[in-house]
């Protein structure tokens, strides 16, 4: 009985407020944001790729690069359907996803059994202003959704952006970018234990993801671990 009332309820909210297919728009029910033709396609990440650094293996960056997470994941590339999907999170505000997302983000991190039991969860903070202009901050977002998925609390008060941040310019090269980064974040203060999980939305660089890990483990985290929705084979 109560099955048949909850059909009843969805079909009913369905002819009232249809939802679309965040790629392609046609109309999907029972609160999907993406259709199955789209689902079959969307952009997983299949083939090998490192363990720390997230590249395809012949592209790794450990030896480039000094990180101080012990690893990075996440279910997607940064391609096509997939980036469609979190570009409409991103700036068009479109929070239906954001779930969609949690979802995958999880589902890949417990593929992974070494990375599991984390006492924290945080996430790459956007500075005042922008956040206040957006009216959310995406990773965010993701991080509660994740949060809310793995029973784990959301620490918003361990990282901050500094005054310096700005926009990076996409002709910024990867050392400038990692420079700027160290620049742009900071601990708060507040002490720490444990093993950290941190939330973004996309890891391009690494850039963000590395000198937020590093103030984590200067803030007394035992390891950190970065989760994000987007892989990118590229450094901007
Ligand atoms: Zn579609
Ligand atoms: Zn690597």
């Amino acid at each position: 009985m109560k099955n048949i009332i909850k059909n009843t309820l969805n079909a009913v909210a369905d002819f009232l407020f249809p939802s679309h297919c965040f790629y392609c728009s046609r109309t999907v029910t029972d609160g999907a944001v993406i259709c199955r033709d789209c689902y079959k396609e969307i952009e997983k990440i299949t083939e090998n790729v490192c363990d720390k650094c997230g590249r395809a293996v012949g592209g790794c960056d450990c030896k480039r690069f000094v990180y101080h997470f012990s690893g990075v994941t996440a279910p997607f590339k940064n391609e096509g359907i997939a980036k469609t999907g979190l570009y409409s999170l991103k700036f068009a505000g479109d929070t239906a996803c954001v779930d969609f997302y949690a979802y995958h983000m999880v589902k890949r991190l417990i593929s992974r059994e070494e990375d599991n039991g984390f006492n924290v969860i945080t996430y790459v903070p956007m500075s005042p202003l922008r956040r206040a202009r957006r009216g959310y901050n995406q990773a965010e977002l993701l991080a509660k959704a994740v949060g809310k998925r793995l029973n784990l609390k959301v620490r918003g008060d361990l990282l901050r952006r500094t005054v310096f941040s700005k926009t990076q310019h996409k002709k910024v090269n990867v050392a400038e970018r990692f420079e700027n980064a160290y620049k742009s974040y900071r601990r708060t203060g507040k002490r720490i234990h444990g093993r950290v999980l941190l939330i973004d939305d996309i890891k391009t660089s690494g850039a963000s993801l590395e000198a937020c890990s590093r103030e984590l483990m200067y803030a007394g985290a035992d390891e950190v671990f970065c989760l994000t929705a987007l892989l990118s084979d590229k450094n901007s």
